[in-house]
């Protein structure tokens, strides 16, 4: 493979249960490039089995039965919690640093086959993610030695995989994906000028705490009730590592069992006492019925809000995420939305898109900025700059351009002409606001609601509250409220900025605070003390992600062997 044809954006799903990896070949086809053990998707479980021996994948997601203190799943629900951390052999690590394991994995297998040099990725993350969490995703890729181009929301990747494809020209699409630890739903419009790819996300809801190890959890409980019913036995099962581990591990085989099965029996044994305890699919769809039924309010809030904004006719409801393989999400979905929207949901690429879809937008945006980078430098050649042309010699410009990096990367040129159509337009996931005062009681004023297409801007003019103050502490919230007041007790606070005031300023004088997001989630404070016209600007990041210190600390560092 030649250094740089070939060199491509790799698309990766993290995934809270499983993860996969994807890339763009020559024909602009994604194509899913399988793990070391010829499996598609690699369970994101990580092992330690020893110091210095960190196994991931299925055999590290066998060894939780035996070795549960060694080891690491659903990782990915930890990446909120700044106070997370998993203790093996003395080390310490955070959420960032097992997930960058887990891509080590991903991209040393693709490596592996000869064929592959995976550097430039684009990962994936739920669009209900905020700040911390996406810099944490961000932080892993680097941590694993990625070069991290975009960290893209899985259900706009689901969307792009799904909107390039002749057939959805012109449609409205509802994306319903359930994971295995997560659950997103989006709306998405397909634009129908034939000249472009146009993929606008109108609305998205979801819940981060909401996915198929909540299904395998009720599974769990009811063994348990069963088998302490069965043996009179009081014993807590699930306090026991070992037996809890097993008991997940066989809970989530059983759902899957039950997913083609109308029955399943399973042992149970605990301190010298077993059960066989029995479960059908009935049984197993009343027990998760109120799990999928947060899965419908957040569907009927996102159709709701897509109607608001003029999108009122679904022409597809397609099913993402391994948990929709259950057979109770297709038969609820059209029980309640077949009628109401004219259409039966399809099961689309169900473990896959998200990562082809990140694939296509990582190459996508890195095709056209070369088509640009290139034509600007053609421009140039003739002594000319390229926005000052006429547009039919800018045309021929861009042609041509297209045809050098279609030749230079080793792409066929309609790759390179799909991908220079292509736009995507996404919203705001979370709403943004400031601490202010409202009627002497403290409130968070939002200046940029969710749902809003991004980039935007929200401003506002505040008064200060008391005379000849020398600073303003500006405290910045996210929440997911839609309205223009929130409570700061179900915010989460994104930072602070102090303002140092010019003095003698009475009460009431007008300080305007603008926010500006931009497409990838980075916020942006502009404060203006409109009586001296003084300023502040402060760009705001989470706290709780790791130091350049603790990442260059905590570098997977790797070798290669040497023939001596
Ligand atoms: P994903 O995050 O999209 O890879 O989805 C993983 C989730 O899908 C896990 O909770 C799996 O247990 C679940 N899953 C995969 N296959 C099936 C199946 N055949 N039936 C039910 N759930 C499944």
């Amino acid at each position: 493979m030649s250094e740089s044809k070939n060199k491509r954006v790799y698309g990766i799903d993290l995934g809270t249960t499983y993860s996969a990896i994807a890339f763009i070949d020559e024909f602009g086809k994604s194509q899913i490039i399988t793990n070391s053990d010829n499996e598609r998707i690699t369970p994101s479980v990580v092992f330690f089995e020893s110091e210095g021996n960190v196994i991931v994948g299925r055999i590290a997601k066998e060894s939780a039965k035996t070795d549960p203190g060694r080891v690491v799943d659903f990782v990915k629900r930890q990446m909120s919690d700044k106070d997370w951390t998993f203790s093996v052999d003395d080390k310490t690590y955070k959420p960032e640093e097992i997930s960058a394991h887990i891509l080590r994995r991903l991209a040393g297998d693709a490596n592996k086959t000869g064929e592959h040099q995976v550097e430039d990725v684009v990962i994936t993350c739920p669009a209900y993610f905020g700040d911390l969490e996406r810099q944490r995703t961000r932080d892993a890729g680097e941590l694993a030695g990625l070069n991290v181009i975009e960290i893209l929301d899985e259900p706009v990747a689901a969307a792009i995989n799904y909107g390039l494809n002749g057939d959805a020209k012109g449609k409205n699409v509802i994306v319903y994906d359930l994971g295995g630890g997560t659950f997103d739903v989006t709306v998405v419009s397909i634009g129908n000028d034939p000249d472009k790819n146009e993929i606008s996300i109108v609305c998205t809801e979801g819940n981060h705490q909401l996915g198929g190890k909540d299904w395998d959890d009720r599974i769990v409980q009811h063994y348990v009730a069963e088998f302490q019913s069965q043996s009179g036995s009081i014993a807590d099962i699930l306090a026991d590592q070992e037996s809890s581990y097993d008991l997940r591990f066989n809970a989530e085989t059983d759902k899957k069992t039950l997913s083609n099965k109308d029955n399943i029996k399973r042992k149970v044994a605990y301190e010298g006492e077993k059960a066989v305890v029995e479960l059908s699919r009935d049984k197993f769809d009343e027990l998760t019925a109120d799990l999928l039924e947060q899965t419908f309010a957040l569907t009927d809030k996102v159709l709701e809000q897509a109607k608001t904004k003029g999108v009122a006719k679904i022409h597809a409801f397609l099913l993402v995420g391994g948990s929709t393989r259950m057979p109770q999400i297709k038969a609820k979905v059209t029980e309640r939305y077949g009628n109401s929207l004219g259409i039966t949901p399809t099961e689309f690429d169900v473990d896959e898109a998200v990562a082809k879809g990140a694939a296509k937008a990582g190459e996508i945006k890195v095709i056209i900025t070369k088509v640009g980078e290139i034509a600007d430098e053609i421009a140039r050649s003739r002594g000319k700059d390229i926005d000052k042309l006429p547009p039919k010699e800018q045309e021929k410009i861009a042609e041509e351009a297209a045809r050098r990096v279609a030749e230079d990367g080793g792409y066929t040129l309609p790759t390179i002409t799909n991908a220079v159509k292509t736009s995507l337009k996404k919203v705001a996931t979370k709403s943004y606001g400031i601490r202010a005062l409202k009627n002497g009681q403290s409130v968070v004023r939002n200046l940029i609601i969710k749902q809003t297409p991004v980039p935007t801007e929200g401003i506002q003019t505040f008064g200060t509250a008391g005379a000849n103050a020398d600073e303003i502490d500006l405290v910045v919230y996210m929440n997911n409220e839609s309205e223009a007041d929130a409570q700061e007790e179900i915010c989460e606070q994104l930072g602070n900025a102090i303002f140092n005031l010019d003095g003698n300023l009475p009460a009431k004088s007008p300080i305007e605070i603008k926010f500006q997001l931009d497409e990838q989630g980075s916020l942006t404070l502009v404060g203006l003390d409109k009586t001296h016209g003084k300023t502040i600007t402060a760009n705001f990041k989470s706290d709780g992600v790791m130091t350049d210190e603790e990442k260059k600390e905590a570098q997977i560092k790797q070798t290669e062997l040497v023939v001596e």
